[in-house]
């Protein structure tokens, strides 16, 4: 049987995090290949901001840019650098042997010294009419309000969120700067959110709670007009003009084909046990970005851990004199050698 090929450096994902994670190993000369997965009807490469339509939030864009023209730069910037980029999905991992054995949807099962995980996570949507497309042509329904909230087109305007934890709360009290009302709809009727947020959201005046309430459909062919909602108690239906919508109902991480390779939290990310690293459960597998985060969810956070994540790539193989990158002196070793390291 023909040797498996065998890869220095494996990039899973296509979002920031991991184009970050490949200009940073490509520097590094160690040949990283991504990953960036295959289209299908709930994710597309480049992850999360494919969907957003400006990012204002970015910094070195003073005037803004689209979420897509932001992730065909980062990939261009990675493939100047000679990063391979494989439009497939990995579909299974064995990381109990090392060499670890990553399984294309396609391809061959081939070898890796080295691995960041950066699939991201995504929105969880309700699945009514017209809220995924809307979102995906920009035309006014989100699942980040501090991604979308602040352009100009949400502006007085009345803005609709859905769902009653956190998240619902910080993104319903984060529109209040820009919305003239935000209408809060929870399918019951008390909020899940902690205590604090949530006497937040009914001591402001600018937010409005429709309990027991459910969207039924978003209305607007290009643009949103309104929200079809109906009251779970009563029965009643009623339609409300908003001028934008926002989805708050939680994220889900793209993990399903780890299996139980790394250990997760109780969220189903990606734990990254130690401050400030990005290594996992399995010596010598990395996260970064919003697969292994589940706190700040921002393109630039994403891109810094995707900086870190190929950081302590680049040195775990340095300290054990793999691949071709130089061991670096003054580089601190990497944790799980600081753990065993004599004291004193
Ligand atoms: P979450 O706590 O899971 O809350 C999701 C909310 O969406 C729930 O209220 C749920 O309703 C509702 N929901 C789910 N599916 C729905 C559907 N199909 N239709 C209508 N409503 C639906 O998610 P999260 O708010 O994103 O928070 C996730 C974690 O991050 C939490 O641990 C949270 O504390 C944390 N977080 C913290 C902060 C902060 O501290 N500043 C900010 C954001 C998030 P039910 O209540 O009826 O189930």
């Amino acid at each position: 049987m023909a040797e498996a090929k065998r890869e220095t450096l494996v990039i899973i994902g296509s979002g920031p995090a991991a184009w970050t994670a490949a200009i940073y190993g490509a520097r590094a000369s160690l040949n990283p290949v991504v990953y960036e997965g295959e289209p299908s009807r709930e994710m597309i490469p480049g992850g999360q901001l494919m969907y957003t339509t400006e990012v204002e939030n970015y910094p070195g864009f003073p005037e803004g840019v689209t979420g897509a023209e932001m992730m065909d730069a980062f990939k261009q910037q990675a493939v100047r650098f000679e990063t391979r980029v494989v439009s497939e999905n990995i579909t299974a991992v064995d990381f109990a042997r090392h060499p670890f054995v990553l399984t294309p949807s396609y391809g061959e099962p081939f070898e890796a010294l080295t691995v960041v995980v950066a699939t991201g996570a995504r929105a969880r949507w309700l699945g009514v009419p017209n809220e995924e497309r809307l979102a995906q042509s920009g035309g006014g329904v989100s699942a980040c309000a501090v991604c979308d909230g602040a352009l100009p087109a949400f502006r007085d305007k009345v803005l609709a969120v859905v769902g009653g934890g956190d998240s619902a709360m910080e993104e319903s009290l984060y529109l209040t700067k820009f919305a003239s009302e935000v209408v809060l709809i929870h399918r019951r009727e008390e909020f899940r959110a902690s205590q604090i947020m949530a006497d937040r959201v009914l001591n402001h005046p600018k937010i409005r709670v429709l309990w027991n309430s459910v969207v039924t459909e978003v209305v607007g062919s290009d643009y949103v007009e309104g929200i079809k909602v109906e009251n779970l108690v009563t029965g009643e239906k009623d339609e409300l003009s908003v001028g934008g919508f926002f989805v708050a109902i939680g994220h889900q991480p793209n993990t399903a084909f780890l299996g139980h390779a790394l250990a997760l939290t109780e969220h189903g990310y990606v734990r990254t046990p130690h401050a400030w690293r990005t290594c996992t459960s399995v010596d010598g597998v990395f996260a970064a970005g919003d697969v292994m985060d589940d706190y700040y969810r921002q393109a630039v956070t994403a891109a810094g851990t995707g900086c870190m994540a190929a950081l302590e790539a680049e040195r775990w193989l340095a300290h054990r004199g793999l691949g071709e990158s130089p061991v670096l002196e003054t580089a601190e070793a990497p944790v799980d050698e600081q753990a065993t390291r004599p004291q004193g």
